[in-house]
Formats: structure tokens, C-alpha cells, sequence
């Protein structure tokens, strides 16, 4: 089992317009570099330090995307080179993104984490808190985040119609979203979801991007 053919046999089996993240978290540098080389240039990663080692070992024209949850203390170690943060699900945390990505002279992309599986223990907004923080005067005069779309977890069932349910509410909220909530800061066009055991229903349900490690990788 390679990485490289796990890898392109899953790149072959995606739609055009949906994107691959490799989910690398845990795996050495050596794994990363397989999967460099046979053409992977966007990688995931959910602890902030790991993937800023990893950064600076790695070839630079890597898209680093932060999928895990963000503590607002860490934020500054990734500010200068993160391209996508995934998990966002609070205004203090974009506020502090904002300042960081300001302090490097950047904007930073982000997507706003939606709660929508059934455990208490998943991070995200719910809908009242995503519509809060996209109304609020604060997040309207941030000018070094921009939101490009959403992103979800679902439940960790085999119930493949509970998935679908979940997955097709946040794709609900992304349609509803997407055509109203354009400006400066604002443009829904990502949707984050799908893992391993579930991205070819996420891309039925409208995802736009995939984020898938153990598949590629291997188990952890
Ligand atoms: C680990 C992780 C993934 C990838 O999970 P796999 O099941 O290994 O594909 C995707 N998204 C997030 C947020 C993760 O933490």
C-alpha cells in the first residue's frame, strides 16, 4: 500500500471541481514528501506547531490549510504562511486572525465552522450564531480575514442517512448563504466537507472541498 497510489487513485475518482486537502496531521515529513512528489500540493494539518515545523521543512509552494480547532493564543505561529484556516467558529477568534494576518501585511482566508452533527462535543456555530456574527459591525470592518465559505463534521455514526441529513443542512445553509452575504470580507464559494469514511457522500451532498488522511496515509 503506497501513498502515492492512494493518493492518485483518489485524485482520479474526484470530481473537477472539488478539491483535495491531505490530511497529514501525525504522519513525519517523509509521508508528506511522497505525497509531494507524486503532485499533492494542498495539506491539512489540525495542531498549529506541528504544521509550522512541518512548514519549514517542506517545499514552499505548499498550501498549508488548518483544519483542526484554533486557540486564539496560537494563531500568530501560523499568520504569515496558513492559506486556509477551516474551523472557524467565533468572532474573537476571527478578530484575532484579523489582527495577526494584518501584522503580516496579509489577508487571511477562513472558513466559519457550522455545528451540525449530533454529539455535543463538535466545535461550530449553530445557525442563530452564524447569522450573529455575519451581522455584527465588528466582522463588517475586518479587512484582513476574508470568509470564502463553510465548513462541517458530521456525526461519527454508520448511519449513512444521518450523514446525508447533516450534510445536506450545511449545504442548505451554504445555498441560502452564498447569494446574499457577498462584500469586502465575504464570499461564500468553499464547501468543507467529507472525510475518509465519507466524502463521496459529501460531494453527492455539494462539496467543494474533501479532507481526507487515513485513506492516503494510512491509520493513525
Ligand atoms: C483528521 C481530520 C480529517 C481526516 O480524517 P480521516 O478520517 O483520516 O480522513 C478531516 N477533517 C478534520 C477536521 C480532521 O481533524
Amino acid at each position: 500500500m503506497s501513498i502515492k497510489k492512494n493518493l492518485l487513485e483518489i485524485k482520479s475518482s474526484l470530481p473537477e471541481n472539488v478539491t483535495l486537502v491531505a490530511v497529514s496531521k501525525t504522519k513525519p515529513v517523509s509521508d508528506l514528501m511522497e505525497a509531494y512528489e507524486a503532485g499533492q500540493r494542498i495539506f491539512g494539518e489540525n495542531k498549529i506547531q506541528e504544521m509550522a515545523e512541518k512548514f519549514e521543512q517542506m517545499p514552499k509552494d505548499i498550501e498549508w490549510h488548518m483544519i483542526g480547532h484554533v486557540q486564539t493564543n496560537k494563531v500568530k505561529f501560523m499568520a504569515s504562511f496558513v492559506r486556509l484556516v477551516h474551523g472557524v467558529d467565533s468572532l474573537k477568534l476571527l478578530e484575532e486572525i484579523n489582527k495577526q494576518a494584518l501584522k503580516n501585511n496579509r489577508v487571511i482566508d477562513c472558513l466559519l465552522q457550522i455545528h451540525i452533527a449530533e454529539e455535543e462535543t463538535k466545535f461550530g456555530l449553530n445557525e442563530t450564531e452564524l447569522n450573529d456574527l455575519l451581522q455584527s459591525e465588528i466582522f463588517k470592518k475586518l479587512q484582513n480575514i476574508k470568509i470564502t465559505g463553510l465548513m462541517g463534521m458530521a456525526t461519527f455514526t454508520d448511519n449513512q442517512e444521518q450523514i446525508k441529513k447533516e450534510f445536506l443542512h450545511l449545504k442548505s445553509i451554504f445555498n441560502s448563504l452564498a447569494p446574499t452575504q457577498k462584500s469586502e470580507n465575504c464570499n461564500l464559494k468553499t464547501l468543507s466537507m467529507g472525510m475518509s469514511g465519507d466524502y463521496q457522500l459529501a460531494i453527492d451532498c455539494g462539496s467543494t472541498m474533501v479532507r481526507i488522511g487515513s485513506s492516503i496515509f494510512g491509520t493513525r
